[in-house]
């Protein structure tokens, strides 16, 4: 394997003979995973924000507005309540993702923060379905739990290879 610190290349030892450098393998997925990762962080940071805005604003309408909008004003807020919820939550999976995203050891997290993202996503469809608000829109909250399922799944593979590896002697 390439040492990382000093491209020496090295067969079949932990550490570099050159520099002594711990010789760690790359996860392939970690590009996916670090890049979704950031960008829950922005949106997780956005929708904080204009759910806070939201939710004070709402406090100052004119009753009379309130009652010509076409969704009750407490669904409202319990949606904006929620993705505000939900947004936390992703800011913290997108931290751990780009904080995990170099170690194959810490996959299996990431594979738990994946099942959280997807869980997420049904959650939220499910409560704008109920308010009868589902639009094809709903079909992006998929999009980026997805792509982060890509880079675990291709770290997992990665994994599988190692073990392999391992199995058959070769160090
Ligand atoms: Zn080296």
């Amino acid at each position: 394997m390439v040492c990382s610190k000093c491209g020496e290349n090295n067969e079949g030892t932990n550490f570099c003979i050159k520099c002594g450098e711990k010789l760690i393998i790359l996860p392939p997925g970690r590009m996916f995973i670090k890049v979704t990762g950031i960008l829950y962080i922005i949106f997780a940071f956005i929708g904080f924000i204009s759910g806070g805005m939201l939710l004070s604003s709402l406090n100052k309408l004119d009753p009379l507005f309130m009652y010509s909008m076409e969704i009750p004003l407490s669904v409202f807020k319990t949606i904006t309540i929620f993705s505000m919820i939900a947004a936390s939550l992703q800011a913290l999976i997108g931290i751990l993702g780009v904080k995990y995203c170099n170690d194959l050891e810490k996959t299996k997290v990431l594979l738990i923060c994946v099942i959280g993202l997807f869980a997420m996503g049904i959650t939220s469809i499910i409560i704008t379905a109920v308010y009868g608000l589902l639009s094809w829109v709903s079909i992006f909250e998929f999009v980026l739990p997805i792509l982060f399922l890509v880079g675990v799944l291709k770290n997992l593979k990665a994994i599988g290879g190692l073990n392999n590896l391992k199995a058959k002697g070769v160090n």
